[in-house]
């Protein structure tokens, strides 16, 4: 039974799945633990920047995090 993995509102991804059926187009990508890092379409913040909300199934870290 697949684990299913929450970012924002988005709680269908699939931990471990490197074919994530709802992560953004180029996601998920290898994370520096060895996880994957998913990516839900983010809202634009005050700013205005439009960052996709990340979120690795192992560690839990942002891509922002690790940059
Ligand atoms: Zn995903
Ligand atoms: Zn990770």
């Amino acid at each position: 039974m697949p684990g299913f993995f929450v970012i924002g509102d988005e709680s269908t991804h699939v931990v471990a799945d490197a074919r994530c059926p709802e992560c953004l187009e180029e996601y998920p990508k290898t994370c520096l633990c060895g996880g994957l890092m998913h990516a839900a379409s983010g809202e634009a913040d005050e700013g205005g920047a439009d960052w996709p909300a990340t979120r690795c199934d192992q560690c839990g870290r942002s891509e922002e995090e690790l940059h």
